[in-house]
């Protein structure tokens, strides 16, 4: 099941909060399986479409874009780079395309940060997630 239509109006999300997967990687697999196939199901009685492809996956979901030109596929040019003042967690910037002269705004916006191992609280000799961790809750809005 290939997805070719990426137009985000002929996609659905569906967000579970404090569901309990259990701990054997078989049985959490299978009840991934069976939501998916449940919405396979629904979708296909409403007769309005067949799903192309559908995702079930636990934890937390980050959307991200590729970083080549969305014109020519070549590597942008990305400049004035300022921070915003009210929210530190996000960035502006003007992203120019010298291949194509193909010309946008970039919004960045912190998704994670990493703990540094030698201040790590849990002590572990390794970098951690601080969202795996479970530190920062992400938060996800619609366009
Ligand atoms: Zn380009």
């Amino acid at each position: 099941m290939e997805c070719d239509d990426l137009s985000t109006e002929n996609q659905l999300k569906i967000t579970v909060e404090g569901i309990d997967f259990p701990k054997d990687e078989e049985k959490r697999d299978a009840v991934i399986k069976e939501i998916s196939e449940t919405i396979q199901r629904t979708v296909e009685e409403q007769k309005t479409s067949e799903p192309n492809r559908i995702t079930v996956s636990e934890g937390h979901q980050f959307a991200h874009l590729p970083a080549e030109c969305p014109r020519c596929g070549e590597e942008p040019h990305i400049s004035h780079l300022t921070m915003m003042s009210e929210d530190k967690s996000i960035a502006n910037a003007k992203f120019e395309c010298r291949h194509c002269s193909y010309t946008g705004s970039a919004k960045y916006r912190l998704v994670d940060v990493e703990t540094n191992k030698y201040n790590s609280k849990k002590g572990r000799e390794e970098y951690r997630s601080i969202v795996a961790d479970g530190d920062v809750k992400p938060q996800y809005q619609p366009y």
